[in-house]
């Protein structure tokens, strides 16, 4: 099979770019997993200002017909024990955020470029050359071989081709998350149905999943003494029962199930090269504190997928290395708000997950 791109990686950045290639008329080849699971539903809030990206690249109507709801604001609670009520009323031009069926509005999207994914069962190999085609064996019961001019990385965290390409990446620090669904209760003193409020050692989200769930997760730092702790959801509400509002959403059902992973701020120390691009947590990764792990995915694919268009078409040798500065300068400014972000809870400035913050 010859294409011009190959995609590897079937979440929201390697979907979105398959279906902008697809509307260019450039040949691709998305390859995925066989039998991927339907993953847990970590219900990803987007902001306000995610809207007009959605809207720019008519993707706005697939995102809100599949999304859980809108949302039109927050309540959280840093820095001190006062609650503050972020209101997306005074947003512009969008009064409102989203929060997103991640899987529903993916299958949505899959539906488009179905025809061009292809799955395999064993595992893939690269061969690549710099300056020339990258020939990716996806390996089946029948080896499936495809050969392509540009090789795109969108495996996530888990940035599967740039380690077989040996490219590194810098980690900014060890930030953990642990999520569980548990029952919808409404709070009598928070209106917004999104709620964050950091503790002594580290910070939980609550908000609505749909009707009947609440989505309740907790970030902490890796090998953080805590975490052995909440390995026991029926745990939580005592462990965490100095939390202001947070301990009133849990509940001590052990049958509950919970996952965990990493929710660290990464990037790649290349985020494109000659005749490859990396997109979304593969290029850079970001705190779930930002928001912007979707929009951040959604606006690289874009960005890829006009530099793309302009080294094939064009031959223009420049679209590369300017997509990688661009996503490194992005990178930069993220980090210095995030931690911006982090220095405005001072409570506890000597406790092991907020001390680097203030190193
Ligand atoms: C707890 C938590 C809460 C979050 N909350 C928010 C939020 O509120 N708002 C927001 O915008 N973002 C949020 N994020 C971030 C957001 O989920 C990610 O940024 C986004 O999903 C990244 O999309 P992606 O397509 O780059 O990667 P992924 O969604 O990870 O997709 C990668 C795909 O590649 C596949 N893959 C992996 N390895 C391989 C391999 N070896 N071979 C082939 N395929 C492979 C995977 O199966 C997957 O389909 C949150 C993240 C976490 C952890």
């Amino acid at each position: 099979m010859k294409k011009e791109v190959i995609i590897i990686g079937n979440g929201i950045a390697g979907v979105t770019l398959a279906v902008l290639l697809q509307r260019k008329g450039i040949s691709f080849v998305l390859l995925h997993r066989e039998g991927e699971k339907e993953p847990f539903a970590l219900g990803e809030t987007l902001p306000p200002s995610a809207m007009p990206l959605l809207e720019q690249l008519k993707l706005l109507s697939l995102f809100e017909e599949n999304a859980y709801r809108k949302t039109y604001g927050y309540h959280s609670m840093w820095g001190s024990s006062r609650v503050t009520d972020i209101n997306f009323y005074h947003q512009n031009p969008y009064k409102n955020g989203l929060k997103i069926n991640k899987h529903q509005t993916l299958e949505k999207m899959r539906d488009l470029i179905r025809d061009d994914m292809v799955s395999y069962s064993k595992g893939f190999e690269i061969i690549h050359e710099e300056h020339g085609n990258t020939v990716v064996l996806a390996k089946n019961e029948g080896v499936k071989i495809v050969q392509g001019k540009i090789l795109i990385d969108a495996t996530g965290r888990n940035r599967a081709v740039l380690q077989k390409l040996k490219v590194e990446s810098t980690i900014y620090d060890e930030l953990v998350s642990l999520s569980c669904h548990i029952p919808k209760i409404e709070h009598p003193k928070l209106t917004h149905e999104v709620y964050v409020e950091s503790f002594k050692q580290g910070w939980g989200i609550v908000s609505a999943l749909n009707e009947t769930e609440n989505i309740c997760t907790i970030f902490t730092q890796k090998g953080h003494a805590i975490l052995q702790k909440l390995k026991d959801v029926s745990q939580w509400k005592s462990v965490l029962s100095e939390t202001i509002y947070l301990k009133d959403f849990l509940n001590e059902d052990a049958q509950i199930k919970f996952k965990g992973g990493n929710a660290n701020s990464s990037v790649a120390a290349q985020i494109a090269g000659n005749n490859w691009l990396a997109l979304g947590d593969t290029a850079m990764s970001f705190d779930p504190l930002s928001s912007h792990g979707i929009t951040n995915s959604i606006y690289t694919a874009s960005n890829a997928s006009e530099a793309i268009e302009k080294k094939l078409n064009f031959a223009d040798t420049e679209a590369f290395p300017e997509y990688d500065e661009t996503m490194k300068t992005i990178f930069q400014q993220y980090v210095q708000s995030k931690n911006k972000l982090y220095q405005q809870e001072t409570r506890w400035k000597e406790e092991a997950f907020w001390k680097p913050f203030f190193e």
